[in-house]
């Protein structure tokens, strides 16, 4: 039996319907940008499998830190216990953060770095006794699929099982080209209208919604009214995180600065699960007092891995690099080349590119929906192909390793553009 045909025996895999799914690929090796599966087939990775690798796959800096570490101290309880990983990090990422972020909290993926976020932000009023429950969040979001990032993700059919289950969120829609005055009012409205504790957002890029991007200038402007307000402000940075857009976070981009940061899918380079989520000495100060329930009951057994830390030390090094900037600009260039060249095909409506992430528009007759036939038949054309892109219905996006060479590169491109004759 193939590991394709045995994994079908146990493994329930994500976001999956398993009667009418194909066998899953069985990849037995990865390096830089490719994977080679069972058969010993090779796939250029144009999604950092799910976002999450951007110095590419087996990487031997990371790898080498990680066994350092795992000979030294694998793993001590963050509970009355802290360790040079923890501290080091916490340290580096402050260099970077902007700078009203001041504390950290430890978690272990992005959903529930989003679900600190959220509970934080409820509990925050709570202890000033303020009477502030809703959550906002913007249409066709995606912040995961612990209960409250559910609540706060807006696409459809991942949360249509849980209606009412949920804590309260009202949406707004997202300030693309043309619709900015709609969501600043509709913002505006919906917090004269309701106690609003925070607003969550994936900064500049609606990653899972299809790369769907906005201005800086517009996300300045919907933390100014929140911040008139008091409303917290939540930038979920987990897939923008780290050098995608071309700075090392969206929010680099703004006047502004959030409240609260979430992080994960790229902090330890696509090793170990991870996430943080980062805070004000405003938000801070709010649980911090003689009365132990003001306190944040939350934590993970695994809060704080000194792996998962080091991990995250070595990628963090690794973006630092002038040579890893390099390629973010390089993977950049290529894509704003690309662009100008496919911008015009009669197949393409849109295209749009910020930093490593490339997205274009497939023209369509009628609406097909995310799993939608069109969708499936580029799927299975770009694995033919040898290129793992997960269209998100006739959304075609790229957001490679910053690694991946310009040769691989353009063989995604030129995959890209055949698919667009099979559309
Ligand atoms: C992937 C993602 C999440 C959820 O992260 P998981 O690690 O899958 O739980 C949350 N927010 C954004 C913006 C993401 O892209």
């Amino acid at each position: 039996m193939t590991l394709s045909e045995r994994d079908l025996k146990h493994n329930w895999h994500p976001y999956t319907q398993h009667k009418t799914a194909q066998k899953s690929i069985a990849i037995t090796k990865g390096e830089g940008a490719l994977l080679w599966d069972e058969n010993n087939k090779e796939y250029i990775d144009a999604i950092a499998s799910w976002w999450v690798n951007p110095y590419g796959h087996s990487n031997k800096f990371i790898a080498d830190a990680i066994y350092k570490q795992l000979t030294t101290l694998e793993h001590v309880l963050f509970g009355g216990f802290t360790h040079t990983p923890a501290v080091e990090l916490s340290e580096k990422l402050m260099e970077i953060l902007p700078n009203n972020q001041q504390k950290l909290f430890f978690t272990d993926n992005g959903s529930t770095a989003v679900e600190v976020a959220i509970k934080v932000a409820l509990q925050y009023f709570f202890n000033k006794g303020e009477k502030r429950t809703t959550i906002i969040a913007f249409e066709n979001a995606f912040h995961g699929d612990t209960f409250a990032a559910m609540a706060a993700s807006g696409i459809s059919f991942f949360t249509e099982a849980f209606q009412g289950m949920l804590i309260d969120v009202i949406r707004i829609p997202v300030p693309v080209k043309g619709q900015e005055h709609i969501s600043f009012q509709t913002l505006e409205e919906v917090i004269k209208n309701n106690n609003c504790a925070g607003f969550i957002f994936e900064p500049l890029i609606q990653g899972a919604a299809g790369m769907v991007m906005y201005e800086p200038v517009s996300l300045d402007e919907l933390i100014r009214i929140c911040q008139k307000n008091k409303v917290l402000t939540i930038a979920d940075e987990v897939m923008t995180g780290f050098g995608k857009t071309g700075k090392n976070f969206a929010c680099d981009y703004l006047s502004e600065k959030p409240d609260m940061m979430c992080v994960s899918k790229a902090l330890t380079g696509g090793t170990i699960p991870m996430a943080i989520t980062t805070f004000t000495q405003d938000i801070f100060d709010a649980f911090y007092d003689d009365d132990i329930n003001k306190a944040l009951f939350h934590g993970h057994t695994f809060t704080a891995n000194p792996t998962g830390c080091a991990a995250a030390l070595a990628s963090l090094a690794l973006l630092q690099t002038p040579e890893m900037q390099a390629n973010i600009a390089r993977v950049h260039q290529n894509h704003l080349a690309f662009q100008k060249h496919i911008e015009s095909h009669p197949k393409v409506t849109t295209t749009r590119v910020l930093g490593v992430v490339f997205a274009l528009e497939i023209k369509i007759e009628s609406a097909e929906s995310y799993y939608g036939t069109l969708r499936n038949k580029l799927y299975d054309f770009f694995i033919e192909n040898g290129v793992v892109l997960r269209p998100v219905g006739n959304i075609v996006y790229i957001l490679p390793p910053y690694v991946i060479t310009d040769a691989q590169l353009q063989k995604v491109y030129e995959v890209v553009e055949n698919a667009l004759e099979i559309a």
